[in-house]
Formats: structure tokens, C-alpha cells, sequence
């Protein structure tokens, strides 16, 4: 298997920093804020603790992420929790450990495909629906299916994301509901990849899969992107309370058994903290999220000028232009798709971001990341002016 696109880029712009080339990175998923000093405390009394602990989490972190769901309308016991080093190795452990193929919404985030074909499964591609983002469209659903049986495909699991990566947008709650109508109707589960839920700026309400079908509906989540923490590495993951939850749970937990054996101790001090969500924690995330909010409409006012864009993101930190209409424009400067555009946004302008084809789609969109490191820093300024200026 090859490294993923995104760490693949991210990689390149270290080597091309590291050789003194400026680069303007907005081809990763990484929030770009400072670490809230309570994290660093956490952090700090965590490292006392050197040994092994259990596979799915110490008992007190588990209730912690456990109290955070039921906050949030979704009643949830520590028993249906497991944590991880990351919600991507628990979206791994739950594909590998639950029989059958994957739905998938056009695009969804690179990673999901990749690890289908890690563990020998099919990706049954469906659209979103149209201008809205991270769930396959309800209506397209049902015939998508048959047609995936009828070529030998079973689909299990379907992937919600929401908010989305690439887009940013919410699936609005009436989309939600119809997507969780079919999966009763075909027998699916819903994973619903709520990494993003802390980030929404939109008007969109949320709602979770987990309060419509609590039986078939897997949730996950971490600490990466509404407290700029991917480099820590904590996710989380609930299970239904039924037997058949309770038994991929504990699938779940012998896999991860023989692949990392449990969260590194200091950052279940950490996952503790952050999950019991002490009041100067959530002004800190809730201040971040309206700068990203900020940041993101800046990016997609610059785009939408130029008639790329159109539906403004409602949460996480993207804006993915669709450059289609000015294919013959682009085709005019030897560009022919998104990974020609990408590739000249590099070396003429030090601009880097993800092309869409990464993410499964069209392959003329790409994926900005609208970084809100553009705000500070001496060079700001003449950051946001070149990305003004990458205009063929
Ligand atoms: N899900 C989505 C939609 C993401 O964008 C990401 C990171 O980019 C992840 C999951 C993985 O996050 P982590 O493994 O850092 O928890």
C-alpha cells in the first residue's frame, strides 16, 4: 500500500521547507492553533504513569467520553467505549472487524477507501447529494445497492461524515434521517466520523445517526481537529448496546490487542480532561471554531469571486473549489486536472493543497485547507495576497 496522499504532500512541503523553499501549506487536515495550557497540565501529570493499561482505556478516560455523548443527547455507558491512538486505526479496527463492503459517499475523506482495500473489501461509490456533503445521497442509495449486490458486492457499512471532509458542508438533519431510513431498510451500519462535530460554524443543525438508529450506528471521534491535536493521537469510538454491538466491541478490542494495545497512558490523562470538558477547555474550542469559521469564509469569498465555489462550508476547515468550469481556461496553460493545477500552485506560487481526486471525485476539484495560521505570523499577509493572486 502506498502513503497516503495528504501525509504524502505533507511529507513533501517538510522536504521542500527543510531546503529553504517558502511553502504555503493548505494540503493537510491539521488545525493550526496553539495547545491550550489545561492540555499541557494533563499531559504533564499523565507522564507519571509508565505501564500498560487496559486494551480499550482506563475506566475514568471511558467514562469521561462517555459523559461527553450523553452531553450531547446520545446516553452512553463507559462499557460501549473504546480509545486509540487516533479515531483512524478505530475506522480501520471497525472495517476489519465487522464482515462486508463499504459504502462511501463521492468524495469522502482519502482514507477510507485505502483502508477497504487494506483489509479485502469493495467500496460501493455513491454521490452526495447535491450541495451538501458527507453522507451518499438517500435517493441514489437503494439503486446503488442493488447494483452492488448484483455484481457480487456486500455492503455493510456505510460511512457517514459529518461535518464533511473535503467540503465542509453538514448534511442537513432531513438528509440525515432519510441516509439512517435506508440503512434500516438494507441492513446497513452507520459509521458516523463525528471528528469534526466540535468544529461547526454554519447554521445546520447537528444530528447524529446515533440518535435516529442508536442500535446500527457506530460513532468516533478524537481530540485532532477541534483541539488542535493530531500530533497527540487520541480517538474514540462507541458501540451500540445490543449483543451484536457489544460483540464487534469486543472484536474491536482484540484487534486492537495485537496492533497498538492500548492509548499511550499520558494521553489517556489527557483524553480525561478533555472529554470531562471543563468550562475554560470549551471556550478555547468554542473560540477556535469561530476563528476557523472566520478563516474558512475569508478563503471561500476568494473563491466564490472567481466563480469556483458555491455552497459556503459549514464546518471543519476546508473549501474545495470545483475548477470544472474553467477547464478550457486551464487547459489554455497546459493544466489538465486538479493534480496538474496542484502541482502548479506548488512550484509557481509555494501554495500547497490536496487535488479531489484524492478524495475520489471529479478530478478537477481540489481540497484547501483554509489554515488559520494565514491570521498570524509576519508573513501572513503576503500569503493570503499570493493566494489571491493563484488566478491563471
Ligand atoms: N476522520 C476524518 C474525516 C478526518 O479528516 C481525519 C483526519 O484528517 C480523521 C478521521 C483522523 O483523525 P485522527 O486519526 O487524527 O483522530
Amino acid at each position: 500500500m502506498r502513503i497516503a496522499p495528504n501525509l504524502a504532500l505533507d511529507e513533501r512541503v517538510n522536504v521542500l521547507r527543510s531546503s529553504g523553499v517558502d511553502v504555503l501549506h493548505l494540503g493537510f487536515g491539521e488545525a493550526g492553533l496553539p495547545v491550550h495550557p489545561g492540555l499541557v497540565d494533563a499531559l504533564g501529570a499523565g507522564s507519571a504513569s509508565n505501564a500498560y493499561g487496559p486494551v480499550a482505556g482506563a475506566q475514568a478516560p471511558r467514562a469521561a467520553v462517555a459523559g461527553y455523548w450523553t452531553r450531547r443527547g446520545t446516553p452512553t455507558d463507559a462499557e460501549q467505549v473504546v480509545l486509540a491512538p487516533g479515531s483512524k486505526p478505530l475506522l480501520a479496527a471497525v472495517v476489519a472487524c465487522e464482515p462486508g463492503d463499504v459504502v462511501l459517499p463521492r468524495p469522502s475523506w482519502v482514507t477510507y477507501a485505502s483502508q477497504v482495500e487494506l483489509f479485502g473489501r469493495r467500496t460501493v461509490w455513491v454521490d452526495r447529494p447535491l450541495g451538501s456533503g458527507g453522507i451518499p445521497d438517500p435517493a441514489l442509495l437503494p439503486a446503488a445497492l442493488a447494483r452492488a449486490r448484483a455484481e457480487g458486492a456486500t455492503p455493510r457499512l456505510v460511512v457517514a461524515t459529518l461535518p464533511d471532509n473535503p467540503t465542509g458542508l453538514l448534511a442537513r438533519p432531513d438528509e440525515v434521517e432519510a441516509l439512517c431510513r435506508v440503512a434500516e431498510a438494507e441492513d446497513l451500519v452507520v459509521i458516523s466520523d463525528e471528528i469534526y462535530r466540535d468544529v461547526v460554524f454554519g447554521s445546520v443543525p447537528f444530528v447524529s445517526p446515533a440518535d435516529l438508529v442508536p442500535d446500527r450506528t457506530i460513532t468516533v471521534t478524537g481530540l485532532s481537529k477541534s483541539l488542535a491535536l493530531g500530533g497527540w493521537r487520541v480517538g474514540a469510538v462507541r458501540f451500540p448496546d445490543t449483543a451484536w454491538g457489544r460483540a464487534l466491541r469486543g472484536r474491536v478490542v482484540g484487534f486492537a490487542s495485537q496492533v497498538w494495545s492500548n492509548l499511550a497512558a499520558p494521553m489517556q490523562a489527557v483524553a480525561e480532561y478533555a472529554f470531562d470538558e471543563p468550562a475554560d477547555l470549551v471556550r478555547h474550542r468554542e473560540a477556535s471554531t469561530r476563528l476557523h469559521g472566520l478563516v474558512v469564509d475569508a478563503v471561500h469569498r476568494i473563491f466564490a469571486r472567481h466563480g469556483v465555489v458555491d455552497v459556503p462550508p459549514d464546518g471543519a476547515f476546508y473549501v474545495y473549489p470545483d475548477f470544472e468550469p474553467h477547464r478550457e481556461r486551464l487547459a489554455r496553460h497546459g493544466i489538465r486536472d486538479g493534480s496538474d493545477l496542484a502541482r502548479w500552485l506548488l512550484e509557481t506560487h509555494g501554495l500547497a493543497v490536496l487535488e479531489g481526486e484524492a478524495f475520489g471525485d471529479d478530478p478537477h476539484a481540489l481540497r484547501f485547507r483554509a489554515a488559520t495560521s494565514l491570521l498570524y505570523g509576519d508573513t501572513a499577509r503576503r500569503r493570503s495576497q499570493a493566494l489571491e493572486s493563484a488566478d491563471p
